[in-house]
């Protein structure tokens, strides 16, 4: 397949925002596709060649990719840079440098879309001396051959910067109608995707085997399966009645989550965000091979840091050291941590995330052996409101966030990807302010004036909007910010500033940033309450015609969200909740 159809498809999709007009050229395009090209496709479409869990990138920086524009064009690098300026997007002006040459050059290959895979995984393979000039070279040689338009996303796909605003939700109803003729599969595929986040193999196994081998599809060691979440609640009442009256509480711990794949000596370690981060926690993968009785496994668990000679939980912003590549050795010995497990997803070759939670526990509490930095989190059947409140208070006094409530019912499964009822968390906020804290994504800054002049005064946020794919604003954030975070996030959100608005980004006019900033970086928000507003576009138009929701007073608790991506932060409908929440009590 030639991947001139793939790239005039992208066009199409990137001129709109609506998702029923994404699906329809997705439809087309898969139907175009030939079944042994469908892996790349989907590569092609989300911009890498693997699932987002392999940690594999084209290591171009801008410059190198300029300078393989040039050997391409013939132009000097200093005339590419102008035309970036005047196109702001490197991608455009790679287009438009192209569309010029080739009116004289006759003599091109057609780039088909196995050979672009491969050139793109030879450019992210090539490491160590002389790779810069490699990595140019190759750049250089799909750019020789592609066509105008082709060379806009080959570009667009080194950087990082498809703009596609598609999110893996589209691909999925697109492969549904494309392939079974019916939109109603989709959570099919979709259940598929969240126990193995690899969407190329599924769709692979679907055009070759169809829609019943999809629906077998099995958990896969070494594949992470997307995590389990839960919802929030500050009412008992509420959480006897969703979780029928009898139920686990357990520990909430305050560090990160961890799914720990055991295969034989050899453990990997995914993180919230399913990136593979084996490599900060050398002393967890020590622990997990001598102290987990097991073949093969997956289990999940919250990593914490300790204080070594209390015994003490640490609060998790000391677990932000551990955040590193180099140096670990020493940070462990600086930050020791205690793993508390709750959950076995897969165990000697067998899925167990159908299982209820009780029978997950219990094989999980066979194969641990438990010490004093390997532990199963402490957890206690509830009964009644009192034991809750006993309960609570104890996990707070230990260091803990709150509890987690979890369903003891048959139908208690793991249900990978999803935020559902049979999980729910209580905590400590929900006793004030609005009822938790809310993870927001920054999506623009406005400058700062007096004492902070130099650095961004205050910040745009926004919530995500998973059915439209879209971040929308609910508050303009100016305070709970020290010295030190204003420069800490400076320096972080420098590095996504955007000269236009991102596509995905919807706000009203009367909130424009002085500096847009490409929705990545979230951050924890505690606000005061959430008020109907006629200026953000959270909710707009869910509650009251005209009017949006937005956080009153936020203050920046302190906290970055780094093991979330911008699409894991607060929803639009958790902020609904959080709303209607809040007006059940004054009521
Ligand atoms: P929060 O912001 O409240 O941490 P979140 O959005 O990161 O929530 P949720 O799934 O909503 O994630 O809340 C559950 C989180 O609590 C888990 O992701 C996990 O990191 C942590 N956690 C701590 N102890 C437990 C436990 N015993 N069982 C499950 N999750 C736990």
């Amino acid at each position: 397949m030639k991947y001139q159809v793939l790239a005039g498809k992208l066009s199409k999709i990137e001129v709109t925002s609506k998702r029923t007009e994404m699906t329809n050229h997705l439809v087309e395009l898969f139907k175009a596709t030939p079944p042994d090209h469908i892996r790349d496709v989907i590569g092609l479409i989300r911009g890498s060649p693997y699932p987002d869990y392999e940690d594999f990138q084209y290591g171009m920086a801008e410059k190198m990719v300029i300078k393989s524009i040039a050997n391409a064009t013939g132009l000097t690098t200093n005339q590419i840079v102008e035309k970036m300026k005047e196109k702001g997007d490197l991608g455009k002006a790679a287009e438009e440098e192209l569309a010029i040459k080739k009116q004289t050059t006759l003599f091109t290959k057609l780039l088909d879309v196995k050979y672009m895979s491969e050139t793109l995984d030879k450019i992210g393979r090539t490491s160590g001396k002389g790779s810069v000039d490699t990595k140019i070279k190759l750049l250089a040689g799909l750019l020789t051959n592609a066509s105008p338009l082709e060379a806009r996303y080959i570009i667009r796909t080194i950087l990082g910067q498809m703009r596609l605003g598609m999110a893996d939700m589209t691909i999925m109803d697109a492969l549904a109608i494309a392939y079974t003729d019916n939109a109603t599969n989709r959570p099919i595929i979709e259940r598929a995707f969240n126990i193995s986040s690899d969407l190329g193999l599924i769709a692979e196994r679907l055009v070759k085997e169809g829609i019943e081998s999809v629906k077998d599809f099995k958990v896969t060691i070494r594949h992470p399966i997307r995590m389990m979440m839960a919802q929030r609640s500050g009412e008992k009442e509420e959480i006897f009645a969703k979780l029928k009256g009898t139920f686990i509480a357990e520990f909430k711990y305050d560090g990160e989550r961890l799914q720990i794949h055991k295969d034989g000596e050899t453990v990997l370690i995914f993180s919230r965000r399913l990136e593979e981060i084996s490599e900060q926690y050398p002393d967890v993968c020590e622990m997990v091979r001598a102290q987990i009785r097991a073949n093969n496994a997956i289990i999940e668990g919250e990593v914490v840091a300790y204080n070594v000679e209390t015994g003490e939980l640490r609060p998790f912003q000391e677990l932000m050291h551990r955040r590193r590549k180099y140096g670990i050795k020493k940070t462990m010995k600086a930050i020791p941590v205690n793993l508390f497990l709750f959950d076995l997803l897969y165990l000697d070759n067998k899925d167990f995330t159908n299982k209820n939670y009780p029978l997950r526990r219990k094989a999980l509490e066979k194969i641990v052996n438990e010490t004093e930095q390997l532990r199963l989190a402490v957890q206690k059947e509830i009964t009644s409101e009192d034991e809750l409140e006993e309960f609570f208070e104890s996990a707070v006094e230990k260091g803990c966030e709150g509890i987690m409530a979890k369903s003891i019912q048959e139908e208690s499964i793991y249900q990978a990807g999803a935020r559902g009822w049979l999980w729910i968390k209580f905590k400590r906020d929900y006793k004030s302010e609005v009822a938790d804290t809310i993870d927001a994504v920054v999506i623009g800054a406005y400058v700062g004036y007096g004492a902070r002049t130099g650095f961004y005064g205050s910040l745009l946020m926004a919530c995500y909007d998973p059915i439209e794919n879209q971040f929308k604003s609910v508050c303009r954030m100016g305070s709970g910010f020290t010295d030190e975070h204003l420069e800490t996030l400076q320096k972080l959100l420098d590095q996504y500033r955007v000269s236009k608005k991102p596509p995905r980004v919807i706000i009203k006019n009367s909130t424009v940033p002085d500096i847009w900033i490409k929705p990545t970086i979230v951050l924890e928000v505690q606000a005061a309450e959430l008020t109907l507003s006629p200026v953000h576009t959270c909710a707009l138009d869910m509650i009251r015609k005209g009017s949006g929701l937005a956080m009153r007073f936020p203050r920046f608790t302190g906290r970055i969200r780094d093991d979330k991506t911008a699409e894991q932060a607060t929803s639009q409908q958790e902020i609904i909740d959080l709303f209607k929440g809040q007006l059940k009590k004054i009521e």
